[in-house]
């Protein structure tokens, strides 16, 4: 697994509180090098999966992390490449030769999610359900700000701007450190509200500045989100291939003059 350069010598002895690593940088295409936008969170022995599109469990297993081990998964929205997986996931939790989860699993989404998992299970049954007890499911509000508490640590969620139940997610720990996944969105008020001094912006970049799409945001608007809203750390990512033919860096500079990453998968940063 990569690791983040130290940028300051003087944390290497603070406890980290939140171990984020990206497990896709990309989108809906197909990509050796970027798997679909997906992240992995740790706090304390609560793991914690954003999204779950194609490739998302392979990466995964190269963290050394199995799907038993995932205790919340967090839908930012129902796009194909980031909900792709999901059948999958529960499929492989009723492996034959037993059923391998210990843990109790808790899927958090906007509203409208139970109604797409009981369509997909009109379609898969018994295939893609867990064994009584072992899951739960939290639908948070689709068009206003909501909040949820865990043992470890908070959620709170807004809705973006993207499609219709789209929301980004801030996750606070206990000890106070926070990071913001943005899911998929345009520029958007209630993203700056929500990343207001964030340790750590996760936030999609979908295309260069002059490719902008609809629904997405480019290197330099992901840049003023993280600029207005003070955040500590901003890590790009969800690059469709066209960024990776542009200066996505030198877009961003133009708004954003602090602690900087492009998004790789299985990056790691610490908070
Ligand atoms: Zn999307
Ligand atoms: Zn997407």
């Amino acid at each position: 697994m990569k690791s983040e350069q130290t940028e300051n010598s003087c944390n290497f002895a603070k406890p980290v509180e939140i171990s984020v690593t990206i497990l896709g940088s990309g989108t809906c295409v197909p990509s050796l090098q970027r798997s679909s936008c997906s992240v992995l969170m740790k706090i304390k022995d609560s793991l914690l999966l954003f999204d779950s599109g194609p490739g998302t469990m392979r990466r995964l297993l190269e963290t050394g992390t199995t799907i038993f081990d995932i205790s919340h998964l967090f839908y930012s929205h129902l796009h194909p490449d980031h909900t792709g997986e999901l059948v999958s996931f529960m499929f492989a939790n009723k492996y034959s030769s037993g059923f391998r989860r210990k843990i109790p699993l808790t899927i958090v989404a906007a509203q409208g999610f139970s109604t797409f998992y009981n369509r997909l299970k009109s379609v898969y049954g018994s295939w893609i359900e867990l064994a009584h007890g072992f899951l739960k499911i939290v639908e948070l509000a689709a068009h206003a700000n909501d909040v949820c508490s865990f043992d470890h640590f908070k959620i709170r969620s807004s809705p973006v701007e993207h499609i219709a139940g789209s929301i980004a997610y801030k996750v606070t720990s206990s000890g106070g450190k926070s990071a913001v996944y943005s899911g998929d969105t345009d520029f958007c008020e209630n993203l700056v509200a929500l990343s207001k001094d964030a340790d750590l912006l996760i936030c999609e970049s979908a295309h260069p500045d002059d490719l902008k799409v609809r629904g997405h945001l480019t290197p330099s608007l992901a840049g003023e989100i993280a600029r207005r809203a003070n955040v500590r750390k901003l890590v790009l990512t969800h690059f469709y291939p066209e960024c990776d033919l542009a200066d996505i860096e030198k877009e961003c500079r133009k708004t954003w003059a602090g602690p900087l990453m492009l998004a790789e998968d299985l990056v790691q940063i610490e908070l």
